[in-house]
């Protein structure tokens, strides 16, 4: 890999390059050497000379897109010799970014003075990375061979496809993917990285248009490849195409548009979803607006009826329908709000259309439950009444006897 190459490779070469700035006292810092082993412990070595003796020497590390900045302090020795070390267990940096550095030097003459910016790719070098790169995407994968990367390479371009049939799309600037062997393998890359990866296979990056999957050799490999490849491209696009306002999207159409967009959907959700209708057990679209549960089976009962509910929505509203209840969302709207504005329709109207159509509901109980909650509100208020017409008929009763 190009990059992670690269990183270690710069180890051993010395540039002297001299930093100075108007009204201060010029000091010189060598180009630095970065060494890392991702998820451990980063080192940072370089050479520092300045006419008045350094008192302090701090290192200011800026990930590409992250908020936070990581500052610690580096060692000097008597030749001038300044290494920074990081566990990097302890200050996670994310994964496959590009991370701008700076020194702060404080000399005993009080003078803080801060170097030039250099810079390193972290990557994930636990495994011997095979590559294939277009204008458009870039694959990187460790287990398998050419054919299998040119196979994920292709359904890259499928999905694109895909989801520019359904959602008017950006055009792109590169998507890179690296495609884990395991599971377990891409979770604890996001555990290291300090992200959190409960119960994920795919992650995307939106920030810095990183997709990372976790695709097994095995018989399901060319489904899964299928599936994920478009799946979290969906994501990327939906941000590049509305950016901040990407975290409007109700949780259930932002899944909802990404598991439309998978070539070969998740065999199991037909069947889930018919049995959760039965034992009346669906989850109402209303409550996934914000988040999905949390417990692994209603975690994937909420992604089969996100994917349902937004076929729906496409098959019945097309690509204007859909387009609209975007942009009404993407403007701040709320769940319910946002359906009325874009399509003419209540959310649980909508739900309730769904649900007749794809499990063949009556449209008796489906008004029947759409009405319900209203029915026992009105039975409550009604409760006073009828206990007083009732007190007053029995009142009477022992009047006359
Ligand atoms: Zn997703």
């Amino acid at each position: 890999m190009r990059r992670f190459l690269a990183a270690l490779l710069s180890i051993g070469i010395c540039l002297g390059i001299s930093n100075h700035a108007r009204g201060q006292t010029e000091i010189q810092v060598a180009e630095p050497r970065v060494t890392y082993t991702f998820g451990s412990t980063l080192t940072i070595e370089t050479e520092i000379i300045s006419t008045i003796p350094i008192q302090k020497i701090t290192l200011l590390l800026q990930p590409e897109s992250a908020t936070q900045q990581i500052v610690g302090e580096a060692l000097l020795d008597p030749t001038g010799r300044a290494v920074f070390s990081l566990d990097l267990a302890q200050n996670p940096i994310p994964v496959f970014r590009h991370v701008l550095f700076s020194y702060q030097v404080v000399l005993e003459n009080g003078e803080t003075i801060t170097s030039q910016e250099f810079e390193f790719d972290y990557d994930d070098n636990r495994f011997p990375w095979q590559s294939l790169a277009t204008e458009e995407f870039a694959v990187y994968w460790y287990e398998g061979d050419t054919e299998f990367g040119q196979t994920v390479l292709n359904t890259a371009y499928e999905g694109l496809a895909r989801i520019r049939n359904q959602v008017s799309a950006p055009d792109l600037s590169k998507i890179t993917y690296y495609v884990y062997a395991s599971a377990q393998d891409m979770q604890s890359t996001l555990q290291l990285s300090g992200q959190n990866s409960a119960w994920i296979a795919g992650h995307a990056d939106l920030a810095s248009g990183n997709i990372l999957v976790s695709i097994p050799p095995g018989p399901a490999q060319s489904m899964e490849i299928k599936r994920q490849v478009p799946h979290e491209l969906a994501h990327i696009l939906l941000y590049r195409k509305l950016g901040e306002d990407h975290d409007k999207l109700p949780r259930w159409l932002n899944e909802g548009l990404a598991s439309t967009a998978e070539i070969f959907p998740n065999p199991d959700y037909p069947l889930l979803l018919e049995k959760s209708y039965e034992r009346e057990m669906l989850i109402p679209i209303a409550d996934l607006c914000q988040s999905f549960p949390l417990e692994a089976a209603n975690f994937q009962l909420a992604y089969a009826e996100a994917t349902s509910f937004t076929w729906y929505l496409l098959a019945e509203y097309g690509n204007p329908g859909m387009e609209a209840l975007i942009s009404a969302y993407a403007d701040g709207l709320g769940c319910e709000r946002g359906a009325e504005v874009a399509l003419d329709s209540t959310l649980s109207k909508l739900e309730r259309d769904w649900r007749r159509i794809n499990f063949n509901e009556s449209p008796l109980r489906s008004s029947v439950e759409g009405i319900l909650p209203w029915m026992i509100i009105f039975a409550a208020l009604l409760l006073p009444f009828f206990g007083l017409f009732i007190g007053d008929i029995v009142k009477r009763r022992r009047k006359h006897e």
